[in-house]
């Protein structure tokens, strides 16, 4: 995980964004939250290691990140704003359940096969994409027709 760090100083200085204390700590954190994560669990763990800095400085720095392209925001509409650190990751698209939180990331290529399809059909140069499918899934889904999930196995002990 640390060994993402000097790739991602290596972008900022690229772009020439200075490299502050506090830009370096942020990045530190944003690859120890790994995975996907809100402000909250960022400043969380800032909190627990006895690191000072403000919600909004993590904001700005988060959203200098993410227009350099080391981080991607993906926007839950009335929920907060989760991000994930992209570099040297693969392309992928989300499934986020809309009451645990879950996320699933998945891969598809026949998804990202007919977007540049589409784009292309009307002359429009991709440049970027985020694709979100909301709902609900299988554990709470299960969850709320408990006795439907668990019908089959019922019916095959014969009651
Ligand atoms: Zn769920
Ligand atoms: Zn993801």
């Amino acid at each position: 995980m640390s060994s993402r760090l000097p790739a991602m100083v290596q972008t900022l200085r690229d772009r020439g964004i200075r490299l502050t204390a506090e830009r370096r700590s942020i990045l530190a954190g944003v690859l120890t939250c790994g995975g996907h994560f809100d402000v909250d669990r960022l400043l969380s763990h800032f909190r627990h290691q006895g690191v000072q800095v403000s919600r909004a400085t993590v904001y700005r720095s988060l959203n200098t990140l993410v227009e350099v392209g080391l981080l991607r925001k993906i926007d839950l509409g009335d929920r907060p704003s989760l991000y994930e650190p992209i570099e040297g990751r693969e392309h992928h698209e989300h499934m986020i359940c809309v009451r645990c939180g879950e996320i699933i990331e998945f891969v598809e290529p026949e998804i990202e096969r007919l977007q540049q399809e589409v784009c292309r059909r009307s002359g429009f140069e991709p440049l970027d994409h985020t694709l979100q499918i909301y709902g609900v899934c299988h554990a709470c889904n299960c969850k709320d027709a408990a006795e439907e999930c668990s019908d089959p196995a019922r019916a095959g002990a014969g009651g």
